[in-house]
């Protein structure tokens, strides 16, 4: 059969054993009743079916119990949180302990760095590289400046070799170890939101650890996405969204790593809150501050229900399918043959700029498009229900996402972006 086919896709998509999952999950559809090609599930992931009932559960029980729900039912509030964490520590290679649901993720870097960034004249720089998320920058920015030091002075930024899309191992490193001792924090994303790149997390922890560094990870594009093992990588902290890769949900709330070797320490400086004291102590009301000895010590407030409702039913969804590791073999298969149609349908009229090697990308390719209005062509992909995103100046991303997509909308999307090229 001809790989380039409609009829190959189809068979591929018969014989996957996860193909299953895509009818658990919302798919849009368009006026003419067809589903959309939705590859941006690294924007905002789909929702499965069974969240409506999880969240339903919760609106009942604050129907018919009130402020019992706290402490009723067989799932109540007060530690609500605490069915996420074992499902979650899962996910990103962690022990229970080191895991907490809660907040949004940039407040989540904000209150990592209020306990690891704690700068001196001689230690005081942050290290992010060249294309960070805006607000990963802004996060590093201002509290370099809430702390009364000059970003020109302590924010160092790692650049890419000229005309290179990825950022290479050695060369951070070799930066890490240029800073030295000047170097408070290393925070880094676990897979480049824009190119799609993974980085090599444990190799930058080893070299940041090496200068006495902190090392952090934002892991919005990583979580759910590529297999993590942050305990053994000795991450110091991470933060990460779920509504992207973890479908948990538009704003959903955040999820946060912090390593065992610091939970236990309840001397670390933090922002502190009645959700992070103690939790038999907890409703004496008493002023002082003893925290709790996990992730949940950093917890401030008590957190959205109806929001984790929706984390808990998403991350039944993966504990049910097998967790990363199956997701993972999918993934690999599904990526692959999207670059290779993309090849073979347009040749050198896209430039893809996510590594090739399978290892250092997790599900997205971001490619540019040549020799046309890359900008209009996205739009016209959108019109006919092809679902990616477009990133200024010139990059389209997408990302086929093993749960719910098939190899037909892989083919699809390449079959449409073929006609309209
Ligand atoms: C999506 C994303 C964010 C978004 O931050 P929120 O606090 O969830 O709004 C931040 N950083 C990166 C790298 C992202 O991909």
């Amino acid at each position: 059969m001809n790989s380039t086919s409609l009829e190959f896709a189809r068979q591929l998509d018969t014989s996957d054993p996860l193909g299953k999952w895509r009818s658990e999950f919302w798919i849009p559809e368009r006026e003419n009743g067809l589903p959309e090609v939705y590859l941006v599930g690294n924007s905002l992931g789909l929702q499965p079916r069974r969240a409506a009932e999880f969240v339903q559960i919760e609106l009942e029980k604050w129907q018919q119990l009130g402020v019992r729900g706290h402490f009723e039912s067989d799932l109540p509030w007060m530690p609500y949180h605490e069915f996420l964490t074992q499902p979650m520590a899962d996910l990103v290679g962690a022990q229970a302990d080191e895991v907490v649901m809660m907040n949004g993720l940039t407040v989540n870097l904000h209150l990592m760095l209020a306990t690891f960034y704690r700068p001196d004249r001689k230690r005081h720089k942050i290290l992010i590289e060249e294309h960070a998320f805006p607000s990963d920058y802004q996060v590093a920015e201002s509290q370099i400046k809430h702390h009364g030091f000059d970003p020109a002075e302590s924010l160092i930024v790692a650049n890419r070799a000229v005309g290179q899309a990825t950022l290479e191992t050695d060369t951070l490193c070799d930066l890490i170890r240029q800073q030295g001792e000047s170097l408070a924090v290393v925070l880094l994303p676990g897979v480049q939101y824009y190119t799609g790149q993974v980085i090599d997390m444990a190799g930058v922890a080893e070299a940041a650890h090496s200068v006495g560094a902190i090392v952090g990870l934002d892991l919005a594009h990583a979580a759910g996405n590529v297999p993590l093992s942050l305990h053994d990588w000795n991450i110091d902290f991470a933060a990460w969204c779920s509504y992207k890769y973890l479908n948990s949900g538009p704003g959903s709330v955040a999820g946060c790593f912090v390593h065992r070797k610091h939970v236990t320490n309840p001397k670390l400086p933090r922002l502190a809150g009645w959700w992070g004291h103690d939790k038999q102590t907890r409703f004496e009301m008493k002023n002082h501050f003893q925290p709790i000895p996990t992730a949940e010590g950093w917890q401030l407030s008590n957190p959205p229900i109806l929001s984790m409702a929706a984390v808990r039913a998403s991350l039944s969804v993966f504990a049910d399918v097998g967790g990363i590791a199956p997701l993972r073999e999918k993934s690999l298969q599904l990526t692959a043959y999207f670059q290779q149609l993309l090849e073979q349908a347009l040749g050198d009229q896209v430039n893809v700029i996510t590594p090739t090697d399978p290892e250092q990308r997790g599900c997205q390719l971001s490619f540019q498009l040549i020799g046309v209005a890359g900008r209009s062509i996205q739009d016209q992909l959108e019109s006919r229900g092809m679902m990616t995103d477009w990133r200024e100046p010139n990059v389209i991303r997408a990302a086929p996402v093993p749960l719910y997509n098939s190899f037909e909308d892989v083919f699809r999307f390449v079959e449409t972006l073929k006609v309209l090229m």
